[in-house]
């Protein structure tokens, strides 16, 4: 398949922006890339697929953009059906009221229909804002049983990549956290015999503050056996903190480094209230950190030291916990919020956005599917997408993220390709049944709100 004529940007390094630009996708790879005159003179007899992408809404022929597909490296498809649910009683007060009103009532609520159904409307939501790679972070105390499975089918059904863990917690009891690390277990084996190569495992921890010494062993354990990264919460709020300080004397990534369970292949989501000593812990094992803004702008957590973690050499990504999958929306708001939160017009900027949400969010996708780039380059993956966005100021090399920023939103993407298969065209999804998926998913919904 050779797609041509549109305004191609790569992502590499260095960044590279193509006028008339054309990508070559075979065997599910990019096989060539270039200006379109160049690739249809090489390509163009022997090609039997030929897709101009010059938008035929417009009066005159318009290129669209061709950039790489998204990554979002933290995100809960099992929260989808909070949205718009009315929490009962008085308004929480904090972050760990947050999670006891609202999800923890809600996972409580969810059965494996539900489970199904909050993933496929977060997964139409990722293929329709053109995010392809997701690592997700699943919970279901009254479903754990086969929940990875039920997830696992649905990233099948919408032809995404997931990476897919249970997260284990001593909340629900002893049995529960049992349960919740048999499931990780039960589904890395599956995936490493039976999986497709766009499914892969992870070991879940909700977070130190929920699991004692032995449950956080045992996930450790696991993910060695398994050979799998470990995915969990850290210190996104004070609350973390204080408990490993009180329980443990040791500050969260103090804990976690002295079990073991701080390696390059940890991921960390959040690490809003983490200090110095914690980031050079964070910057010596590798460990990867997830940031999302917008959740922690919605919790009222704080602000993460990102630039400080950054700087240190840590590799910090974006993600949305669960929020929508608008990774430029994400984007934005990692800027302004360091900005805003350090009363500082040049915090951050839309250069180190973006290079958290392609470069770094590649490094992470790595851990599960080493042959991501996250960029546009011949023998990457084609995980691509075409957008909507015509520019009205010059738009180059060097000033791509501003445009990302202040320019693009998800909304735009009108075509989504992942493995070389499209998954949505002309803004018309081709896997998954969007008005069925979401009649079924209002229907379940209220069952679920029903028993919180
Ligand atoms: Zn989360």
């Amino acid at each position: 398949m050779l797609i041509v004529h549109g305004l191609l940007i790569t992502m590499s390094e260095p960044n590279q922006v193509i006028e008339d630009g054309a990508v070559l996708v075979r065997d599910g790879l990019i096989a060539d890339l270039g200006p379109s005159s160049e690739l249809l003179g090489r390509h163009g007899a022997s090609e039997s697929e030929i897709i101009d992408c010059r938008s035929s809404m417009s009066r005159t022929p318009k290129p669209k953009v061709i950039l790489p597909a998204n990554i979002c490296a933290h995100t809960h498809f099992y929260g989808a059906f909070a949205r718009g649910m009315a929490i009962p009683g008085a308004p929480a007060i904090n972050f760990v009221e947050i999670l006891e009103k609202l999800w923890w009532r809600l996972d409580l609520a969810l059965d494996l229909e539900a489970v199904k159904y909050s993933a496929l409307v977060c997964l139409i939501d990722a293929i329709k804002h053109g995010t392809t790679t997701l690592v997700d972070h699943h919970a279901s105390p009254n479903a754990i049983d086969g929940s990875l499975d039920v997830i696992a089918e649905a990233v099948e059904q919408a032809g995404l990549r997931a990476a897919l863990c249970y997260e284990v917690t001593d909340r629900n009891g002893m049995e529960g956290a049992w349960a919740g690390i048999e499931e990780n277990a039960r589904f890395a084996r599956r995936a490493a015999q039976h999986g497709s190569a766009r499914v892969r495992a992870a070991v879940g921890i909700h977070a130190s503050f929920t699991v004692s010494d032995a449950t956080l062993d045992a996930c450790v354990s696991v993910a060695k056996e398994a050979d799998i990264p470990l995915h969990l919460h850290v210190a996104e709020d004070q609350a973390d903190q204080d408990d490993a300080l009180s329980k443990y004397d040791l500050r969260v990534i103090e804990r976690l480094d002295a079990r073991g369970s701080l390696t390059h292949r940890t991921l960390c989501a959040h690490c809003v209230h983490i200090d110095e000593r914690e980031i050079d812990l964070l910057a010596q094992s590798g460990a990867k950190v997830i940031h999302q803004p917008r959740s922690n702008m919605n919790n009222g957590v704080g602000v993460a030291p990102v630039e400080a973690m950054l700087e240190a050499g840590v590799c910090v990504g974006l993600g949305n916990d669960g929020f929508s999958n608008d990774a430029f929306a994400e984007m934005k708001v990692a800027d302004m919020i360091q900005k805003l939160g350090q009363r500082n017009p040049r915090a951050m900027g839309a250069d180190v956005a973006t290079k958290l949400a392609y470069t770094n969010n590649a490094r992470i996708a790595q851990l599960f599917w080493p042959e991501l780039t996250g960029t546009l380059e011949i023998g990457a993956p084609a995980d691509l997408i075409l957008m909507d966005y015509t520019p009205f100021t010059p738009l180059h090399a060097g000033n791509v993220p501003w445009h990302m920023l202040f320019g693009m939103s998800g909304g735009m993407v009108t075509d989504t390709l992942c493995n070389g298969r499209w998954l949505m065209r002309e803004r018309r999804l081709l896997t998954l049944d969007e008005a069925e998926i979401c009649a079924k998913a209002r229907e379940l919904a209220v069952h679920v709100w029903e028993r919180i």
